[in-house]
This record gives C-alpha cells, structure tokens and sequence, in this order.
C-alpha cells in the first residue's frame, strides 16, 4: 500500500508518518528530511536547494522529482511508502503517477491532514528534533518524558530547523495555497482522497488515519 500525506507546514505529516511506519510496515519518503541531507553533505543539489529552503520556497520539481526516483528504485519500497511533503505541485503528482504506473504500482489514499494556518505558527516554532535518532518533539505538544532527553534513544542534543521561524513560515504557508492545496482537488478527482482533522491531539490523529487505511 502506498499514501500521501497532505498538509501544511507544521499540519503534523512528519509525526503521523513515523507512527503509521511502525504499525503498517512502510517506509516513509519525506522529500524535506531528504532535502536537509543533501543540505548538509555539501551535495550540489543541496547547494542549489539551500537559498530557496531557507527562502520558504518550493526547490525546483526536477530536483525533488529525481530525489524520488532515485529513491524509489531501492527495494525497500516495495513493502509501501507513506509521501511526506511530496507532490507538492500539480506536476510532482503528475509525475509520481506516471512513476508508479511504470512499477506496476498504485496510490491507496491521500488523506489530508487538514489544519488552519493560525495553529500552525506555534507548532512549527515549537518544533525540535533529536540530533541522534531524529524524533520530533515539540516544546509544548510533544515533549520529551525527561527534560532534555531523547525518549527513543536517550540522546541529549537537539536541533532546530532554520527555516522553522515565524517569518518563514509565513512564505511556506503562501507556497502550500498557492502549489500544494490544488493537489486536493488533484486526488478527489481521483476518488482517493480523504480527510482527517489535525487539530486533535496526536494520538487521536493517529487513531483516525488507522481507521482510513485498515
Ligand atoms: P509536518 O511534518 O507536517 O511539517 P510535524 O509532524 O513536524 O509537521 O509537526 C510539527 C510540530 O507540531 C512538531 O513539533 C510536532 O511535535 C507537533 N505536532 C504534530 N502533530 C500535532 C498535534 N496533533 N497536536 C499538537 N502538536 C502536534
Ligand atoms: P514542512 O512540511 O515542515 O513544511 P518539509 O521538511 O516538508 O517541511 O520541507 C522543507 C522545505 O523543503 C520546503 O519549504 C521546501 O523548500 C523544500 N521541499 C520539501 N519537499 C519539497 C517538494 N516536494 N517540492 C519542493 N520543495 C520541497
Ligand atoms: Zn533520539
């Protein structure tokens, strides 16, 4: 089975994405996370993507689109993907259909995870990562049960993205309107869109993606 997450910035796809991972057995794709390594190896892909990450803009489809078909030939997802932050143009999803046609595979569902931009400045400034393992907190959702300790591997450093600022985060909520949200429609037409409501905590999200997929 393959999904798409949907959703702003901050909506809560990265957290959701982990938690089905463990429970369905699927590997989750997350173009971001894919994006902030290529950043930091010094990639010339990352040297191209920096500016406009840093800037809340989208980093060219050719660049994400081939990110994925990189990715998508390693036989680890084959078992089924979970797309976290990608497609997030009309384009992208153009070409990940044609991608998974051509492996004989199809999309299951995209839920959206429907949340109002004003929650969405909180959460993402709030928003903080192990350095060690990469689980995702948050300085007043999702804490960790020992103060300035990882509760998955019991790491003690921490990182903070440099695009997770309240001024940036304004752009990215632009780009999603403007690029990312006629996916909706996208998928509808397609009669496998869902919705979720991203405003309840997070285990009840959960609970309400698990009811989608079964
Ligand atoms: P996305 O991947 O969509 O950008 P994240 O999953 O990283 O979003 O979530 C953004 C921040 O909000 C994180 O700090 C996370 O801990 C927190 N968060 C996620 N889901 C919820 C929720 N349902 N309620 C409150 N906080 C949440
Ligand atoms: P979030 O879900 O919190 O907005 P991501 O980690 O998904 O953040 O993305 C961070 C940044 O990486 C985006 O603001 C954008 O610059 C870039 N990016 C990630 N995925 C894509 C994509 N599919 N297309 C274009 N740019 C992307
Ligand atoms: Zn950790």
């Amino acid at each position: 089975m393959n999904l798409v997450l949907l959703g702003p910035p901050g909506g809560g796809k990265g957290t959701q994405a982990k938690r089905l991972m463990d429970k369905y057995g699927l590997v989750q794709l997350s173009t971001g996370d894919m994006l902030r390594a290529a950043v930091a190896s010094g990639s010339e892909v990352g040297k191209k993507a920096k500016a406009v990450m840093d800037a809340g803009q989208l980093v060219t489809d050719d660049i994400v689109i081939g990110i994925i078909q990189d990715r998508l030939k390693q036989p680890d997802t084959k078992s089924g993907v979970i797309f976290d932050g990608f497609p997030r143009t009309v384009a992208q999803a153009e070409a990940l259909d044609a991608m998974l046609k051509s492996m004989n595979l199809t999309m299951g569902h995209a839920i959206e995870i429907r949340v109002p931009d004003e929650f969405l400045i909180e959460r993402i400034t709030g928003r903080f990562t192990c350095a060690k393992c990469g689980a995702g907190y948050h300085d007043k959702y999702q804490k960790p049960k020992k103060d300035g300790v990882c509760d998955s591997c019991g790491g003690t450093e921490f990182t903070r993205r440099a695009d997770d600022n309240a001024e940036t985060v304004k752009k990215r909520l632009d780009a999603y309107h403007a690029q990312t949200a006629p996916l909706l429609p996208y998928y509808e037409k397609q009669g496998i869109l869902k919705v979720v409501d991203g405003t309840q905590d997070i285990g009840k999200v959960t609970a309400d993606l698990a009811a989608i997929l079964g």
